[in-house]
């Protein structure tokens, strides 16, 4: 039976994979983590009382569909080893807990994601020399994990709270040159949950331009005319400085400049493409744009999600179905 080999477990590869069963395709989704969802899986719901449409819960429908079908291989916590084209697709070794496992794929799916930014990687955020400047993706963490935030240097509950949109994006110097698109909605959406949370919690929205996916969302001038603990400042802050509590320095639209200190630093951070991918690129024949995300035009090497560029969850999910359809024409196509 002719099967399609997905590389990465995420939104995208579990899109596919799903998109793959309806279609009565088998696939093999291989994933080095322990278990499928990728990054969503660490993603907190910013549900603030009602639905934000955050979409962080959608991979978890999709793993649960793709671990009930018959048509799924899902295989958590392996590698591709060895991987060669023949005659008639893809042979391939993946390596399992268990051993070394052989397969014949006619089609194979990209879909092995990015990274977060790390703000170590930028002096000025001095992110390793206060516990209370923090990267967006602790904050995710510690709502997913309990559903509160404290100020990590006291454990109180937090008063004031920065949040720094655009880290390690937009910026060729310290990261990467490219917008990231997916940090207006989870930044703002994030904010709004803490918001709604913490009823006390004086919110300071720091952003250079306004970039949500859904062109509906309102606007930060909008969140701070509607709520009066929030305020929307159009600034990139040039530095964070860690003297006691975090103080973030930056220049007003006047071209003062300020310095602020709260709670807790927020850091936005954005999306790099995986070190890894030059030489994915070149075991399957395909190759990497200028920022090193995957291109390909092969019909039989196809690539989806955020290994491909900065997406969303949902815009994940349908290049992980379209990359299905994708592979099932081209798969009816051939003997
Ligand atoms: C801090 C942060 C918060 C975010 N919040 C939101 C949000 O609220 N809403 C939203 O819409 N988007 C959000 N995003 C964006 C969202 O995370 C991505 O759009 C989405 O995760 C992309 O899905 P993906 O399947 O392409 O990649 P990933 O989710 O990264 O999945 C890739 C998978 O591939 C696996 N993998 C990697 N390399 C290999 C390999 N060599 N072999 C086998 N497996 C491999 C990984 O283990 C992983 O499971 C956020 C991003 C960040 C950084
Ligand atoms: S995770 Fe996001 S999309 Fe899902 S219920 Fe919560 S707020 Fe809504
Ligand atoms: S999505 Fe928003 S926060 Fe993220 S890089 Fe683009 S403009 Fe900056």
């Amino acid at each position: 039976m002719k099967q399609v080999l997905i590389l990465g477990g995420g939104a995208a590869g579990l899109a596919a994979a799903v998109e793959l069963s309806r279609r009565g395709i088998l696939s093999t989704v291989v994933d080095s983590a322990p278990s499928a969802g990728g990054m969503a899986a660490r993603l907190a719901c910013k549900g603030s009382p009602a639905c934000q449409h955050c979409d962080a819960c959608l991979p978890h429908d999709l793993r649960r569909e793709a671990l009930l079908s018959p048509m799924v291989n899902l295989l958590v916590s392996s590698e591709l080893g060895f991987i060669a084209r023949g005659e008639h697709g893809f042979q391939a070794t993946v390596r399992r807990p268990e051993g070394c496992e052989d397969y014949d794929f006619s089609a194979v799916i990209l879909a092995v994601g990015a990274l977060p930014f790390d703000p170590d990687k930028d002096p000025r955020l001095h992110s390793r020399d206060s516990p209370d400047i923090i990267s967006s993706l602790d904050i995710e963490r510690s709502l997913a994990e309990s559903n509160s935030l404290a100020v990590p240097s006291t454990g109180r509950v937090p008063e004031s709270m920065a949040i720094i949109q655009c880290v390690g994006s937009r910026d060729s110097r310290h990261g990467a040159p490219y917008c990231s698109k997916a940090c207006c909605k989870y930044g703002s959406k994030l904010g709004r949950r803490l918001r709604h949370l913490y009823p006390g919690l004086r919110l300071t929205f720091f952003y250079m331009d306004w970039r949500p996916v859904d062109a509906g969302e309102a606007a930060p001038e909008d969140w701070a005319a509607e709520d009066e603990m929030v305020r929307a400042v159009r600034s990139r802050p040039s530095e964070i400085l860690a003297a006691g509590r975090p103080v973030v320095r930056y220049a007003t639209e006047a071209d003062n400049l300020v310095e602020e200190s709260f709670d807790i630093v927020m850091l936005s951070v954005g999306m790099l493409p995986r070190p890894d991918n030059p030489r994915l690129a070149e075991a399957f024949g395909i190759g990497v744009d200028e920022h090193g995300f995957l291109v390909s035009e092969l019909e039989d090497v196809i690539v989806a999600g955020t290994c491909a560029g900065p997406r969303d969850l949902g815009e994940s999910i349908e290049e992980g179905t379209a990359a299905a359809g994708r592979a099932a024409a081209y798969l009816g196509a051939r003997p």
